[in-house]
């Protein structure tokens, strides 16, 4: 039958940790008592070891759960003696100094304002001295509270032990033996929950400090009867040398007291005395307790089994997941979304990216050197002009230009540029992952995916875009081109000023809406453009006369066109100005573009330096988009996984990795409920093999 008591006691914690209702709750033993009633003495007689906490100022702030193990010497193997505290993972601990040290220390945790704590301590001992026991060590009461103790906190003690006291818990109320029993506060709690006193034991401790007659007849309990008795103890070593109480001097002390008084404590007084009889009756009556609890709890638990089994179908099909395969699953698909992407990182179309890129640079080139230049029309002029028979005609000066503006497109930077525009994508692409589902409930490892992939990418954009560089570097010398080429980028460059064509008009007509009409827009450009004649005559002055600077300066007139346009009108009215230059060399670029001359050849490159340029924009994508493939994609496509399962996968431990699969809600129901079911079942399978173990439980009675 002590296997009986073990195996409820494991059965017991496990209900624990599936629940706290107290429908799944098996009894344990709840030591109440007032402050210095002997409370402790008495627990620690039970352990046979000197572990709880000591001092004057109500160490006991947090309920403590104790769970003795009898764990008998097997094989020859001494059985050893230790304790653990299985919320704080700090293993075995063999030095009861350690254990007392530690709750110590947990109790002092609890700010003293606060005073006492809800939060259970959880502590085992196993030993081959003790019997299966759970016991409940709470606060003590106190009678007086000290000023630095909060008011409230008799209360709040009353309420801790209220909450324990509850059924099927056995109260387990200590008294002193001169403390006269009417004014013991462990008796007065349990009588409110327990009148009969069917499930209290009364533990008289300090019997040496009363007469015998006057201790035996305590224990009688003819004025406050308890159905399961009261057992009388001396707690205390009853040498001089108090601190030398070992538990060895103590159980001798208490053994020589009841048998000098044998005519009082003997066997036929009937009484019970000794810590040794405390232990086999606290045994006794969990078991007998646990026993007929045995079927309600099983009734409960087939209940709640049942419970989750059918939510478990309903919800997740009975599909069971690890956190395991959540975190594998995770960085394949983590993998896959990127696989997926990878399309749009292949070569045509990198090389695509960057001509558009290219395409910028042509124009800021182009508006640079030839657009704000004023011989720029002559060079129009000169493509459809017959007199020219070739380039050879022309002044050098265009023959410069155009060599000038190929020599600031190829020096432009376009190894750094084009590197940095693919490194762009790549960034953009992986914080797009990492800052979706279902990485927005993975912090930790979304910042690490960011960062390692960033760390990556950085590692390679040096020696990528000097290798782009270094491959373009011909080009800075000299470009040949070839009939096809010409031809096909005077296509394009005929599409490229079509485009901004149609853009400058869409912006104009943007405008023209905006300000209200053709009409409108015509005053206001009009309006603005003597706006800057003035200016530019006002700085002419300036410049011309600077001593003389802002005195002799007339005010700004206040003519009625300054009221008619407001300053963002003023502002459209500059774009307009600027859209309107632009579409007139825009137009006549096309013109030229569109000549015999330009259609001839690249012979003729220096008519139509755009054709020029934007062949040699192309080759220079070609090239970069080649190189970049080599030296930043498939780098970076090969590390990538890789990264992945280093720093992502195989990093984690089993915590991590369960922490990892909790970050996500629907994952953490998933795995709060199943492992609810699992535990549940494991319960109902011992609870099951327990019933054809089990006697029927005897009934319980006063001994003998
Ligand atoms: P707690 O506050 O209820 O935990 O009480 P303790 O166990 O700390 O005991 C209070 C005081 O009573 C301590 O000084 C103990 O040494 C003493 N004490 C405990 N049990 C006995 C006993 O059986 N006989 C005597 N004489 N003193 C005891």
């Amino acid at each position: 039958l002590m296997h009986l008591t073990k195996k409820l006691i494991e059965i017991r914690t496990m209900l624990l940790s599936i629940d706290q209702s107290d429908a799944l709750k098996l009894p344990s033993i709840v030591v109440i008592g007032s402050q210095s009633s002997g409370k402790s003495s008495v627990l620690e007689a039970i352990v046979g070891h000197e572990f709880l906490p000591k001092g004057n100022n109500m160490v006991t702030r947090r309920p403590i759960e104790l769970t003795l193990i009898h764990s008998p010497p097997k094989g020859g193997k001494g059985g050893e003696e230790y304790g653990e505290f299985p919320g704080l993972g700090l293993g075995k601990i063999t030095d009861f100094a350690a254990i007392q040290k530690t709750l110590t220390d947990l109790n002092l945790a609890v700010p003293s304002s606060q005073a006492v704590s809800n939060d259970p301590i959880d502590l085992r001992i196993y030993s081959p001295n003790v019997p299966d026991l759970t016991l409940i060590d709470l606060p003590g009461y106190v009678q007086i509270s000290s000023l630095d103790q909060p008011e409230t906190l008799k209360e709040q003690i009353t309420s801790l032990c209220e909450k324990y006291i509850r059924e099927p818990n056995i109260i387990l109320a200590v008294c002193a033996a001169d403390v006269d029993l009417a004014n013991s506060p462990a008796l007065r709690a349990s009588r409110k929950v327990d009148p009969l006193g069917l499930r209290t034991i009364g533990v008289i401790t300090k019997m040496d400090l009363v007469p015998a007659q006057q201790g035996a007849s305590i224990l009688a309990g003819n004025r406050y009867p308890l159905h399961l008795g009261y057992v009388g103890v001396v707690a205390k070593a009853s040498g001089k040398k108090q601190r030398d109480s070992t538990a060895l001097t103590v159980q001798k002390g208490e053994h020589e007291y009841f048998s000098t008084n044998k005519e009082h404590f003997g066997p036929s007084s009937h009484l019970m005395v000794g810590t040794d009889t405390l232990r086999k009756r606290l045994m006794e009556v969990l078991e007998s307790s646990m026993a007929s609890s045995l079927h309600g709890i099983t009734n409960a638990v087939q209940l709640e089994l049942e419970e989750a089994t059918y939510q478990f179908k309903v919800q997740y099909n009975d599909r069971r997941v690890t956190p395991e395969s959540y975190v594998a699953e995770t960085m394949d698909a983590l993998k896959h979304r990127f696989k997926e992407q990878l399309p749009q990182f292949r070569r045509p179309i990198i090389r695509e990216k960057l001509k558009l890129m290219l395409d910028d640079k042509v124009m800021d080139v182009l508006e640079q050197l030839y657009w704000l230049d004023k011989r720029a029309p002559e060079l129009g002029q000169l493509a459809v002009d017959s007199k020219v028979k070739s380039a050879d005609d022309v002044d050098p000066y265009w023959r410069h230009k155009l060599d000038a503006a190929s020599s600031l497109l190829t020096k432009s930077g376009v190894g750094r540029d084009s590197t940095m525009l693919v490194a762009d994508g790549l960034r953009a692409l992986i914080d797009s992952i990492a800052l979706n589902e279902p990485f927005t409930y993975h912090e930790t490892a979304s910042e690490r995916l960011i960062q390692f992939s960033h760390a990556i990418l950085r590692d390679r954009i040096g020696v990528a875009s000097d290798q782009v560089e270094n491959c373009i570097k011909p080009y800075k010398y000299e470009v040949e081109v070839e009939e096809k080429e010409w031809s096909k980028g005077r296509e394009r460059a005929i599409d490229l000023f079509e485009n901004e064509v149609v853009m400058c008009e869409t912006k104009l007509k943007e405008i023209r809406k905006k300000v209200g009409g053709s009409r409108r827009l015509k005053g206001l450009v009009g309006y603005v453009k003597t706006l800057e004649e003035r200016e530019r005559d006002r700085r002419a002055r300036r410049m011309a006369n600077p001593e003389a600077k802002y005195e002799g300066e007339p005010p700004e007139e206040e003519t009625p066109e300054s009221y008619r346009y407001p300053p963002a009108q003023i502002l459209d009215g500059r774009h307009a100005m600027l859209y309107t230059d632009r579409l007139a060399t825009l137009r006549l670029r096309l013109t030229a573009l569109r000549s015999k001359r330009c259609k001839s050849g690249p012979e003729n490159d220096i008519f139509c330096p755009e054709v020029f340029l934007n062949v040699v924009a192309d080759k220079l994508a070609y090239t970069s988009a080649m190189f970049l493939n080599i030296e930043l994609l498939d780098q970076f496509f090969y590390q990538f996984p890789r990264e992945i399962d280093s720093r992502l996968l195989y990093d984690l431990d089993r915590s991590e990795i369960v922490a990892f699969a909790r970050e996500n809600p629907a994952l953490r129901k998933h795995l709060d409920l199943q492992e609810r079911k699992e535990k549940l079942e494991e319960v109902m399978k011992q609870l099951n093999s327990l019933s054809t173990l089990r006697s029927d439980p005897k009934p319980q009675t006063r001994r003998p």
